[in-house]
């Protein structure tokens, strides 16, 4: 079976990516899709028709994550998913989470179509509240069912009760547990993916970022998440009328943050040309135009695949002086990864798929995270890349055109067949 080469079909596929591409269309050219909502529901209704026309068993999970299960012909009971996410981040794109939930459908399909023998139960899955942009964190059902697997250190961010009780962004009142269990497609906790029914999971992903694009390749052969930290910085000044205070006798805390950014940016700029860092918030008070701010929070973001580097990272924040422009500093780490390494061969299956496809590829890492990352921990796992034009994401204009989605889906296609054959 190995040699033999296995393609989808690209008008079925093309057709997916039409069809999902309107829940939740924002009519610019991407989607808002909420998990757990109206345009969630509707995307996985029309993932079970289409499940249930070539004879899938459906069933969900107690964080509705829904599986679509395509029976092998083998003695082995145990299964090999395909998984990604539907939901999104607000005014998202078409390709992110679930363009790998389509090319995992169109999978199943393409073995029903052409009539392909499998060994193993092979699924189609779908994450609940990935992005988390509703209800955060991200990542949320994935690192629920492999919290027993996750080092020690990140077990605290991920206690099943805390995540459980996230409080939509939008009301601050709303649980997620709450709307969790009137939604459609909440199951039974016996059905949660799990590390003795389970043998491997891969996730098809946009790569979100432009470096196939610029390297010309097609295929990005995922080998790592990269490792980051993520700080909060504190600075602390006094309030006073903007009129009459004398500019000796302030003590403003926005000032002192843009010095403190510029010192870390300094500082950062030394270390290892492949560091990426990034302070995208900033909390002013009491962000009012006549009054000097006497408070200042915000975050830096810094990611690279060495763990030492982000070590060096964390060795200048805390030695930041504590005082800036007569302002008090302080700093707080939010959250932290190490570097993770997905499964030396199921990296290997998705090789030589690309290979035999003919398809020019390179190996990639992922600077962004997502559900492979939590689930390596607990099962062997890998990812796939297909470009994203000019690294868009999480945007209208993420784009992926269809031969790109075609040879991505034709490369989980073989590499899942290869799975099925070697593994027991
Ligand atoms: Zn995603």
């Amino acid at each position: 079976m190995s040699n033999k080469i296995y393609l989808v079909s690209e008008e079925r596929l093309a057709d997916k990516i039409h069809t999902f591409a309107r829940f939740g269309d924002d009519f610019c050219g991407g989607i808002t899709r909420y998990a757990l909502s109206k345009e969630d529901e509707l995307a996985r209704d029309e993932f079970v028709r289409r499940m249930q026309n070539i004879g899938c068993e459906i069933y969900s999970d107690d964080l509705a994550n829904l599986y679509a299960v395509k029976k092998g012909r083998g003695k082995s009971k145990k299964k090999i998913v395909m998984a990604s996410h539907l939901d999104s981040v607000k005014n998202g794109g078409n390709y992110d989470g679930v363009l790998g939930v389509i090319c995992a459908l169109e999978v199943l399909e393409t073995l029903h179509a052409q009539n392909i023998p499998h060994r193993h139960d092979l699924v189609a899955m779908v994450w609940t509240n990935e992005e988390g942009s509703l209800y955060p964190p991200a990542m949320m059902s994935s690192a629920i069912i492999s919290y027993p697997y996750l080092p020690l250190k990140f077990r605290e961010s991920y206690k099943e009760e805390d995540l459980l009780k996230a409080k939509s962004i939008l009301d601050n009142q709303t649980t997620f547990i709450e709307e969790l269990k009137k939604f459609k497609y909440y199951g039974q906790r016996k059905n949660r993916i799990n590390k003795e029914d389970y043998l491997a999971m891969f996730e098809l992903h946009i790569e979100q970022g432009p470096i196939l694009e610029a390297n010309k390749k097609e295929i990005g052969v995922v080998d790592k998440v990269i490792g980051m930290c993520n700080y909060r910085i504190k600075i602390k000044g006094e309030s006073d009328h903007a009129g009459t205070t004398p500019m000796s006798f302030r003590k403003d805390a926005l000032f002192a943050a843009s010095k403190v950014l510029i010192y870390l940016h300094q500082k950062l700029d030394e270390l290892d040309k492949d560091l990426v860092y990034t302070t995208g918030e900033i909390v002013c008070h009491p962000n009012v135009h006549t009054v000097i701010p006497d408070y200042v929070e915000f975050s830096l973001d810094a990611r690279h695949q060495d763990d030492c580097v982000i070590d060096q990272v964390k060795e200048i924040i805390n030695s930041l002086p504590k005082m800036f422009e007569k302002c008090e500093v302080s700093t707080s780490l939010a959250w932290h990864r190490d570097t993770v390494y997905f499964n030396k061969t199921l990296i290997n299956y998705v090789l030589e798929a690309t290979k035999k496809l003919n398809y020019p590829y390179q190996y990639i890492n992922s600077g962004a995270g997502h559900d492979a990352q939590m689930i390596s921990y607990m099962l062997p796992t890998t990812m796939i890349f297909v470009p994203s034009k000019n690294g868009h994401s999480h945007c209208d204009e993420e784009f992926t055109s269809i031969k790109q989605c075609y040879q991505g889906a034709n490369v989980l296609l073989n590499a899942l067949l290869k799975c099925d054959e070697d593994f027991e």
